[in-house]
Formats: structure tokens, sequence, C-alpha cells
């Protein structure tokens, strides 16, 4: 038996911005279509005109591309199925609705929705789940047949067997079972010839040849209806495969309340995308050997769906800011130019007035010690601007009445130098601690922070020799001002 072809999709609704839950599911459609050679499909499920927003479109589009997850077919690439949007594709629901009334499988339904509600009140009293009770599903044919004539506004219903079970496998989590008597008869078609989700999800899975149904588990419960649906248009189904739920820390779902949820905020924080692919992949998946770090050709490589499983993921913030740093050491500094110019020059940094290789030289020196991006602004900006303010807890314990004279000291060792490289600036400091009986750190400390305001950063001598002489003698002598006036206290 030669298996048939992996072809998957991501279907979002785009009536929000892509949140991280989502990022998941597509990330590992893409990473299985990848490792498999198959096909993925991106396409857009926008049936519920009441919730569409054009502009989270946009975002999520942009946000898949940010990404990395290419894809095969969909919107602005095209394909043999198209169109991949649902609004464009309502003569196949419509064609399908009606084959399913012929065949005895569904039904047109004229309750009112005044009667629906007044049921649901009903039940709700009585204490019943709420479900519709098929009043007219045992409408005679040629009495619908003359409502529908009359113009009379209606549904078109599935017909869910009363008794028996509905099974399916789930690759994940094996068979799983539902009772057709506590499936409603969902509606396919609404009143406008829209189809639901579910109609217009199973008629494209099917036309779109989809082999595979990667999504949140959140769906297991639409799956026997589905199931349902595809027996009854004598179809075969995809394989399931529903991923386990992702929680925050402390429990929950994970949402917006919870710190940010939404794949745009990650990016606003200074996550690369590469990080966040590797990060979502390992929710709900993982390689079956101790790695963590892995990039997008690795995760291509090893990602196979019998290594996920069903057991809860939970979104770890650290974890997240961790795995970043691991990116940042590995990355080299040119890597970071493109991202970084636009952060540095937002917080004033006149980067015009330097070279790219000095640039890329702070970048360097920085980048070991960044969990995000903008770190870089908040414990770099000093490589491009004077200090403005200088830490306040170090102030005090080393801008101390007489440092300024350890400052001057230091200025005219350094303007002896024959050069400013780190060596010749480590053995001055070495020589001038030991000249005025001081320890290392007497000297590294106030430096450190009359050059950069901050008490922690890169190795002082490799930041000194970035910086230069100049800038250097001209910042120690600053400080030297500073406190000999005297801080406010
Ligand atoms: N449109 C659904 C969603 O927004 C698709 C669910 C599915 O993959 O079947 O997630």
């Amino acid at each position: 038996m030669t298996e048939k072809r992996v072809r998957v999709r991501f279907a979002p609704s785009p009536t929000g911005y892509l949140h991280v839950g989502g990022a998941r599911t597509a990330i590992f459609n893409w990473l299985f279509a990848r490792h498999t050679g198959g096909d993925f499909l991106l396409r857009i499920e926008d049936t519920d005109q009441t919730r569409y927003d054009e502009n989270a479109l946009k975002e999520l589009i942009a946000d898949l591309k940010w990404l990395g997850l290419s894809w095969d077919e969909g919107p602005e690439v095209g394909g043999p199925h198209e169109s991949y949007f649902q609004s464009q594709r309502l003569p196949h629901y419509q064609k399908y609705a009606k084959q399913l009334v012929e065949t005895g499988h569904a039904y047109p339904c004229f309750c009112t929705s005044e009667r629906l509600d007044a049921l649901r009140e009903q039940q709700k009293l009585n204490n019943l789940p709420s479900s519709y009770d098929r009043l007219c599903r045992n409408l005679p044919v040629a009495v619908a047949a003359q409502r529908i004539q009359a113009g009379e506004k209606h549904v078109i219903r599935f017909k869910v067997p009363f008794h028996g079970n509905t099974i399916f496998t789930d690759l994940i989590r094996g068979q799983i079972e539902y009772q057709n008597r506590i499936l409603d008869d969902l509606v396919l078609l609404k009143t406008d010839g829209f189809p639901t989700y579910h109609l217009a999800n199973v008629v494209d899975d099917h036309l779109m040849e989809i082999s595979h149904v990667l999504r949140g588990d959140e769906w297991i419960p639409s799956t026997p209806r589905h199931v349902l649906l595809y027996q009854a248009l004598g179809w075969e189904p995809p394989t399931f495969c529903h991923l386990p739920v992702i929680l925050a820390e402390g429990g929950g779902k994970l949402s917006k309340r919870k710190g940010a949820a939404s794949v745009g905020d990650y990016r606003d924080l200074g996550y690369l995308p590469e990080v966040m692919v590797n990060f979502l992949s390992l929710l709900g998946w993982s390689p079956g050997e101790d790695l963590e770090y892995m990039e997008k050709d690795v995760l291509i490589e090893k990602f196979t769906l019998d290594r996920v499983h069903p057991k809860s993921a939970v979104f770890d913030e650290r974890k997240l800011e961790w795995l970043n740093g691991q990116y940042f050491l590995q990355r080299p500094a040119e890597y970071f130019l493109p991202l970084l110019k636009p952060l540095w020059e937002k917080a004033g940094a006149p980067l015009a007035e330097f070279s790219e290789s000095y640039i890329v030289q702070a970048i360097a020196l920085l980048k070991d010690r960044s969990k995000r991006l903008p770190d870089f602004v908040e414990f770099g900006l000093y490589f491009f601007k004077e200090p403005e303010t200088y830490d306040e807890k170090s102030r005090k314990k080393y801008f101390v009445p007489g440092a300024e004279i350890l400052l001057d000291t230091l200025i005219a060792e350094l303007e002896l130098l024959p050069n400013f490289e780190a060596p010749t600036l480590e053995a001055c400091y070495r020589d001038a601690a030991e000249k005025m009986g001081k320890k290392g750190g007497d000297l590294i400390h106030p430096t450190r922070l009359a050059l950069s305001g901050l008490p922690f950063g890169p190795g002082l001598f490799e930041l000194m020799a970035a910086l230069g002489r100049e800038t250097v003698l001209r910042r120690l002598g600053a400080a030297s001002a500073a406190i000999r006036i005297g801080f406010p206290s």
C-alpha cells in the first residue's frame, strides 16, 4: 500500500491576533510537512462574517511570515485548490449541504431564533443541557419543499443518528468514543447561505486532500460530528491528531491576562522568531533526548508525530528567556545589527556618528549577557551616549568623597599609555592598584560606573578599548567632577 502524501493545513479564523496556541498549531503542522516532504496549506476560515477583522488577517499573515512558516498553498501563493478563503468557497458548501439533504442526512429547519431562545430557556429551567429538539427533522419532505418555495428562512441541519456511538482514533490519545445521542443536530448551513465551521472544515479538508488534521485539543468534541459528516458524504476522514492544551505557569489556560499571549507581543518583547519556533515546538513534543536548543533544520529533522504527547504543556517564560539567551550566544554579532539599529535609534543613540564595525563590536560585547533585544538598549546605550545617571547603589559605594582623586590618578596613567588595547589597559590597572595600595576591584568598579553608569557589563578592559581613549578620559573626568560637586542625597 502506498502511503498517502502528507498534506496538512493551518486553518485560522482571523478574528484576533495570532495567539501562541495558534502559532504552536501552525508550527507542528509546518514541521510535520517539512519533515515528511509533504505540503503545508494555509486556509482562512472566515465564514463567521460577524467576527471578521481584516486587520487581524494582515497581522496573522505577517506573524506567520515573521516566524518563517512558509506555506505551499494558500493566500498570496495560490495553489490548485483556490480560493483558500472559505468566504469565497460558498458554492462548494452549498453543493454538499444540498447533497446531504437529498441523501436524507440533513434537513431544512425553519425554527426561528425566538423559538430556539424559548427552548433554551425552558431547558435551562428544567436543568437540561441545551440542544435542538429536532422539531423540523420530521417535517414531510413535500412540506419542507413548499415552505422553502414560499421563501421561508431556514438553516440546514445535520441528522445525527439517535443511537450508537461514533468512534475515531486520535494519533495521540488513541480511540475516542462519543455517544451519538449527546450530539446535537448541528447546523451546517446558516440562513444567509454561509456554512458553519463544521461543514466548511470537513468539505475543505476533503477537497484539499488533507491527510492529517493537527489542531488544539479544544476541537476534540467537534471531531465526532466531523466523522459523522465524512461518513454521510461517503468520504474517508483524515488522521486526527489533537495537540495538548497549553497552560500558563501556575495553572489555568494561557491568556492575555496572564502576560503576553500573542506572537506579536513576544516579538515586541525582543524574542527572536527562531526562538519562538523552537520554544513552541517543545509544548507538546520532545525529540526524546535531552535536547532543547534546536535550530529549525534540527527541528525539521527530528519532528515526528509519535513523539507528540497528550500531557498538558506549561508555557514557561523563564525557559523562553533562557532559550533566547542561548540563541544570542550562537548568533554572530552582525546578525543583530538590523534588529538593534532601530531600537537604539528610538532610544536616542546617534548611530550615524559611529562606524558599523564599532556598532558590531558593541553588540559582540553585549550579546552574551543579553536575554532579550531590549536588554541591548537598557544595558548598552552607553556605547553611543554619555551615561545620564549613575546606578544609585554603586554610586553611594564608589563615588564617595576622595574617589575623584582615584579617578584623576587613573586619568593621568591612561593618558600616558602607548596604546589603548585591553592587555595594556589591564597591566596599567594592575600597576596602578599596586602603586596605590589598592585591590583591582577598587579601581575597576568606579571606572565601570563612570563609563557606563551601571554596576555590571562586559569585561572592563575590552569595554575601555572599544570606547576608545578619548571617550574613556572624558567620562572619567565627568565622574570626577560630579563627585567633587557632590550628589544630592
Ligand atoms: N478555524 C478553526 C480555528 O480557528 C480551525 C480548527 C481546525 O483546525 O479544525 O482554529
